[in-house]
């Protein structure tokens, strides 16, 4: 059996959901799909989802969402009329949502009833039983799924019958509706082909597979034919969209093969991500780079003389709400990098002055505007001389180097450049590379 999920622009008209049909009803293995909820149908256009949240905004300022989830109505009538479906069953089932997001059931909630309404539209217009996720999905406070789900699908799902499943959310172990980060129906498709068994999970998307480096960057960058679990997951850590980078960790154990394809050419192969592939001449999959990163950096004679300190000082820095992504240790040293959207200046001010105090520490300070560029791939460590090749490329286009992390994994060498300088740094790296 296949399992599909198919993304937001794949189900943002009536026309892209004619060719979801297409597609399924061509191999009559795939016989459960994910559905997102409608995305963008051109540049200026806005995702379903990100209406809900303006509408649970709404409510948070005790106005009602009325008005504003008409424009939703609208986007789900449209494309149940141009399906060829009756309208008429559909309008209470949207005037409920509508009700509840008024009533005050929360962003997540909220947010959540894009994919809702998106399969059970796509379930009716198939003639296949619609699988809600709330309450089989159980995900735990920290976004992690939580193993009863395991369970629940098993009893849930009935051998020979298709099913069309909302990605995106669940329930939290207390029972109220919870969504994954954004872009999470991708870990939603990897749950049920995990749950299924399924012997391959089709991801499909509006680009022919994950490119080795940005497009919009390197115009004629190479779609990735074969990839790893790690590699995969690795380089969406580092930026890469097409992939949830949490999306690998419910099909981990099973093996079960991923292959990223695009709706809107479904001949082409796409990208095809397994649990180990032949590196032979390609030690490296592909460049991407985050922006985004504040750096903490403290200092102190025989810092790590302390038992316990860098737990102790992680504590602290866990009070303030900042969990560091990227860490450098010196003799007397420690560097943390952390996403700047997790505190603002105030509170990272409180925390460097209890940090001073509490730690007795000779200094402390963060500084703004840091990107992480990654250079991906499972040769990396047989493969020293990219070492070479990348510092001298980067020495060559007089781009800054911050922070370099090789030896921490097998399958990445993580370079810390300026927010300002970080597409520089991926081209340059990129032309100097592959
Ligand atoms: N609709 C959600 C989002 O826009 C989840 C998804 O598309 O996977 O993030």
């Amino acid at each position: 059996m296949i399992v599909c999920k198919f993304g937001g622009s794949s189900v943002a008209e009536a026309q892209q959901i004619k060719k979801v049909k297409k597609i399924v009803d061509s191999d009559p293995r795939r016989q459960v799909i994910i559905v997102s909820a409608p995305g963008k149908r051109s540049k200026d256009d806005e995702k379903v989802t990100d209406m809900l949240h303006a509408c649970n905004a709404m409510v948070q300022q005790e106005l009602s969402c009325k008005d504003l989830f008409k424009k939703i109505s609208l986007r789900y009538t449209t494309i149940l009329s141009d399906l060829g479906l009756q309208t008429k069953p559909f309008l209470p089932v949207l005037e409920e949502v509508r009700q509840m997001i008024d009533a005050g059931h929360g962003a997540e909630y909220a947010a959540s009833r894009g994919e809702y309404l998106a399969a059970r539209m796509v379930a009716t217009y198939f003639g296949w039983e619609f699988l809600d996720t709330d309450p089989l999905i159980v995900i735990n406070h920290d976004g992690t799924v939580n193993p009863e789900t395991w369970d629940n699908l098993k009893k849930a799902l009935k051998p020979n019958v298709k099913y069309v499943v909302p990605g995106f959310y669940g329930c939290d172990p207390e029972g109220k509706v919870k969504t994954f980060s954004r872009g999470g129906s991708d870990i939603t498709g990897a749950i049920l082909a995990s749950a299924t068994k399924a012997e391959t999970y089709e991801n499909w998307t509006d680009v022919s597979g994950i490119f080795s480096v940005d497009p919009r960057l390197i115009p004629d960058a190479k779609v990735i034919k074969e990839m790893t679990y790690r590699e995969v997951r690795e380089l969406a850590g580092v930026g890469a969209g097409v992939f949830h980078e949490e999306a690998i960790a419910p099909i981990l154990a099973s093996g079960i093969p991923i292959n990223v394809k695009n709706t809107n050419a479904p001949s082409d192969d796409g990208t095809m991500i397994l649990p180990t592939r032949e590196i032979g001449d390609h030690p490296l999959v592909g460049i991407s780079g985050k922006g985004g990163f504040s750096r903490l950096s403290l200092r102190k004679l025989m810092l790590f003389k302390r038992t316990g300190i860098r737990h102790a000082l992680l504590t602290m820095l866990h009070i303030f709400g900042v969990r560091p992504s990227f860490s450098l240790f010196g003799v007397d040293s420690m560097v943390w990098f952390f996403e700047t959207t997790q505190a603002s200046d105030s509170v990272l001010d409180a925390m460097c002055s209890r940090l001073k105090g509490e730690f007795d520490l000779e200094e402390v300070s963060i500084d703004h505007g840091h990107a992480i560029v990654g250079i991906i791939g499972s040769g990396v460590m047989q493969h020293s001389s990219v070492i070479a090749t990348s510092t001298n490329a980067l020495a060559h286009d007089k781009i800054g180097l911050n922070f370099f992390n090789y030896g921490s994994s097998d399958t990445s060498i993580l370079i810390g450049v300026s927010d300002i300088q970080a597409q520089e740094a991926v081209k340059s790296l990129y032309k100097a590379l592959f």
